[in-house]
């Protein structure tokens, strides 16, 4: 038996952090949404009680420092499921990147898994269990639009973005979230208005929520690495209509309405940067 699904990259129309919580994490505020780039998921039912990881891309681990191991792994430990499963991963979401790919995969890991294996689970309890790989592993188990907040594994659907295009680039660079967080300065941050931005979604105003883009975590990883400044810098001067990056980056996304437009800044910024994609937002649950 084999199931095969799709695990969606995601981007941040919005990130706001609010405070460093005792555990350690930061206390967050995001609005995600999901878009058409994905990592194709194929799981097959294995007899044996053993994980094994397929993956199509040389840096990304096969063993269980995999998130889509690690999520099969917690299956089979809170159910005792003696059953096993080989995961094949082609990826297609740059690694790295603030598009969480990792996390998609162990959400889309679950979603089949709970198939595979019939463990009848609801969405909501995948989400409860997907917090425990990752923060960003309850948005994607859902997939759609959501605001997320506490350290970003608390969901609350909205609205889908009027549609549009998304084009994404990313600079040669990996980089790292813990790197990132901890070069953030919380008195100095210029916070976005979450709010406005949902108000503008709800309200289907796709000048409002272009002007509403942002995220905190772009002045410091433009310090650390200018070339991400750059290349927001190009899409906005190829004419896209917003532009931010997306998590901690390098990744940046530009919202364009128009093909034609889409396709002039497709083709400037392959100049510059060999990632580029140009891909539509998804923004509506399909599970
Ligand atoms: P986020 O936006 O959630 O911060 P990201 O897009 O920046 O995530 P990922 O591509 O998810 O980052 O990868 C981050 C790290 O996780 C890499 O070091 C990678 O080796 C590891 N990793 C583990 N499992 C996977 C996977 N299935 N796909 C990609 N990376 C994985």
């Amino acid at each position: 038996m084999k199931i095969s699904i799709k695990a969606p990259a995601k981007i941040n129309l919005s990130l706001d952090v609010l405070q460093k919580r005792e555990d350690g994490y930061h206390e967050v505020e995001m609005i995600m949404t999901t878009v058409d780039l994905a990592d194709r998921i194929e799981l097959t039912l294995l007899e044996e009680n053993k994980i094994i990881i397929d993956v199509s891309e040389g840096f990304v681990p096969s063993d269980n420092r995999n998130l889509a191991f690690q999520a099969a792994q917690l299956l089979k430990d809170r159910f005792n499921v003696e059953k096993g499963v080989r995961i094949a991963i082609q990826k297609n979401i740059p690694v790295s990147a603030g598009l969480a790919g990792g996390s998609s995969d162990a959400a889309a890991t679950l979603r089949g898994l709970n198939e595979l294996w019939s463990l009848g689970l609801s969405l909501d309890e995948l989400a409860i269990l997907g917090a425990k790989i990752g923060s960003d592993v309850s948005f994607c188990v859902y997939g759609g639009t959501a605001l997320a907040t506490g350290r970003g594994e608390k969901i609350k659907h909205i609205a889908a973005p009027p549609p549009c295009w998304i084009i994404l680039a990313k600079p040669p660079i990996g980089v790292s979230t813990a790197e990132i967080y901890r070069n953030l300065k919380l008195e100095d941050l210029s916070h976005p208005d979450i709010m406005k931005m949902i108000s503008a979604i709800e309200g289907r105003d796709y000048e409002e929520i272009c002007g509403q883009l942002g995220n905190v975590l772009e002045t410091v990883t433009f310090k650390l690495y200018p070339e991400v400044q750059r290349i927001k810098d190009q899409m906005l001067r190829f004419g896209a209509d917003g532009v931010l990056m997306s998590g901690s980056g390098p990744t940046v996304f530009g919202i364009v309405k128009h093909e034609s437009r889409m396709l002039r800044i497709y083709n400037g910024l392959r100049g510059f940067c060999n990632d580029v994609y140009a891909v539509r937002l998804i923004g509506e649950r399909s599970y």
